[in-house]
């Protein structure tokens, strides 16, 4: 009864599902499943910006960018896929312009650009402004661009439905299985191309930046279909999160001219990163806060830092660095700049804090941010199955949940926006083109029985267990061990308690047996895939035995390239993570030990 048929179809609607969507159904009937309302996707939350070398305010370059990113990725990601990423960039952007994206604009009318961490003048070393914004809203104004274009271009949106289940058959992706969450009903969605764009998983961390929403599902639901997930060691904790709450304070704060600031009132970024200083990479600037904490030397000696965006602060730092606009002058700010830049940065510190950024420094500590790994891809978007590059016909991700890989270790601020349309894009138009040339799979009887079983089960268990209590303990395993350090004694411990936790989700009892928006039953879903996720990341950065971009090890703190200089591909198979490797891809730019 509950079936629809469509020759592409689109999960997730954020930035990724969107431009994917848009583009596929120029050519196919196209449909977009989401859990969420499309516009509250966690895409609307980024803040700093999309990089793209147009250079509308200075000198820059494609090969700058492609260089940067290899660079920040620390030399695991596949150059070609980088490569392709900066160079597309520029027409991408030019796009969403065309599509009425309400960028800022320099004086003169042109896109407006920032300072981001680890984009360079490859030349002089010192940032360059890449990045392009609307205010502190770039990834809402995305969000709400794509959305109307999907609308005008006749996308079918699914919203509220949640996807449990993908179908396979024959080895070809045939379709997905959902549940409507406003009655419980359960829909099978028929295709002959399905692209999978749910977002990332910061939700396995108890400090996060991420929304609540971020529990992995796209990455689980492959995984239990046998395909592997790539470089889930390496999950990017970002600098700045607001003190105990993990929200977001956008890097741009650094690219205007914020500061990091120590108990002891001193700028320890100059010791650590020399010359880029506060905007070295996230990896840099995270571990850096770390050992200033661990040192004694926290606000008060307590586990967090200042950020200080006080005008007085970034003129006076300003001076010292001799930092100067494009047109030469010495680079000074007024607050009324700064309210201009960065609106929603200050209304959330008021707000969630209390503190007004402009009159004093923000309490900060890093929080988990971004996954770097997820469902491998090859460029085209298509996913791929194992380490000789197989692809598994009809199936393709992108986004946050993809690992293509353009960010390899780590991954630099507005990157990702970038990554979900340039690749966004690649795969709406290479599914499009694979279903209209297909002929759909014979749909099985029993498509929908994996996804009602694993519901069945949930709603019918009655062990005592609570989601809650398994929720937080993974979180605090996963902060305390396989966050910003990492040893082998730590990720030992923290992958017996995950087993432990995973034998007693089988125990857990929800209390809402209703059908009607039964959000306790999909939050325990929700709580598996956490799981599952958690697990195949601990593994794989227990086997990494070196330190890699946001992989650091303490017990192994040289990146080691004879060894591992290669992605991670992880299996789950009967409740054990069973991994392999698949080699990097080196173009033009030969692995080189990282400076600041
Ligand atoms: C606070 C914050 C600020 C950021 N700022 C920047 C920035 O300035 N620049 C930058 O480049 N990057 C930034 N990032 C990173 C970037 O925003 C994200 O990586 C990116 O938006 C992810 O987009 P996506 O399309 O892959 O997924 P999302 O936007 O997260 O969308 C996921 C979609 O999948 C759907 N979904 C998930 N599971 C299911 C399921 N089971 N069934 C159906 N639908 C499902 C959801 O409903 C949603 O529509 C930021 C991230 C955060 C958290």
């Amino acid at each position: 009864m509950n079936t629809h048929q469509f020759d592409v179809i689109v999960v997730g609607a954020g930035g990724a599902g969107l431009m994917a969507a848009l583009h596929a159904s120029k050519k196919a009937t196209t449909a977009v499943i989401s859990k969420l309302y499309p516009t509250r996707s966690h895409t609307g939350t980024a803040q700093g910006g999309v990089g793209a070398a147009l250079g509308n305010l200075e000198e820059d370059h494609p090969d700058w960018h492609t260089f940067d990113t290899v660079k920040g990725s620390d030399y695991l990601g596949d150059q070609d896929a980088i490569e392709f990423m900066c160079n597309e960039a520029v027409p991408a952007i030019y796009e969403l312009e065309h599509m009425g994206l309400p960028f800022s604009r320099t004086p003169d009318g042109r896109i407006a650009q920032r300072p981001f961490g680890g984009h360079t003048n490859n030349l002089t070393g010192k940032p360059v402004h890449r990045s392009c914004y609307a205010a502190d809203r770039t990834g809402h104004m995305i969000l709400q661009t794509l959305y109307q274009q999907c609308i005008k271009n006749n996308v079918t949106f699914f919203d509220e439905y949640q996807v449990l289940d993908l179908i396979l058959v024959n080895g070809v992706a045939a379709g997905v299985v959902a549940i409507k969450l406003a009655t419980s009903e359960i829909h099978t969605f028929h295709a002959n191309a399905v692209i999978i764009a749910t977002g990332g998983h910061g939700r396995i961390w108890k400090i996060t930046s991420n929304a609540y929403s971020l529990s992995g599902d796209g990455i689980a639901i492959t995984l239990r279909r046998g395909i592997p997930a790539q470089d889930m060691e390496f999950f990017q904790f970002h600098p700045t999160g607001i003190y105990k709450l993990g929200i977001l304070i956008t890097e741009g704060v650094r690219g205007e001219g914020g500061i990091l600031v120590n108990g002891k009132g001193e700028r320890f970024m100059e010791r650590y990163a020399p010359r880029v200083k506060d905007l070295a990479s996230r990896d840099v600037v995270s571990r850096s806060m770390y050992l200033e904490i661990r040192a004694g030397n926290g606000i008060n000696g307590q586990d967090y830092l200042y950020l200080d965006v006080r005008p007085e602060t970034v003129n006076k730092f300003s001076t010292q660095d001799g930092r100067t606009r494009p047109d030469g002058s010495l680079y000074q700010v007024t607050a009324e700049e700064l309210l201009g830049k960065l609106p929603d940065i200050v209304d959330f510190c008021r707000t969630y804090l209390g503190v007004d950024p402009m009159d004093q420094p923000i309490p900060v500590q890093p929080t988990a941010h971004y996954a770097m790994g997820g469902i491998p891809t090859n460029i085209r978007g298509e996913v791929i199955v194992n380490e000789k590059n197989h692809v598994l016909p009809g199936l393709y991700a992108a986004g946050e949940a993809a690992c293509v890989s353009v960010h390899g270790a780590n991954r630099l601020g507005t990157n990702s926006l970038l990554d979900l349309i340039v690749f966004g894009k690649h795969a709406g138009i290479n599914a499009s083109e694979y279903a209209c040339a297909s002929a759909f799979q014979h749909l099985p009887g029993d498509a929908a029985d994996f996804a009602h079983e694993q519901i069945e089960r949930l709603r019918n268990c009655q062990g005592g267990e609570r989601i809650a209590d398994i929720t937080q303990e993974l979180r605090s395993v996963m902060m305390d061990h396989v966050g910003v350090f990492r040893t082998r004694a730590g990720m030992s411990a923290a992958l017996q308690k995950i087993t432990e936790l995973k034998e007693r989700y089988q125990h857990v009892s929800i209390d809402d047996c209703g059908k009607v928006f039964n959000t306790n039953l999909l939050n325990a879903w929700e709580v598996g895939n956490l799981l599952d996720l958690a697990h195949v990341t601990t593994a794989s950065a227990l086997a990494r035995a070196e330190s890699r971009g946001a992989h650091s090890r303490e017990d192994f703190p040289k990146r080691d390239d004879k060894r591992w200089l290669k992605h991670t591909l992880a299996w789950s198979e009967n409740g054990k993570v069973k991994l392999r490797y698949k080699s990097v891809v080196i173009t033009r730019f030969p692995p080189k030990e990282r400076t600041y």
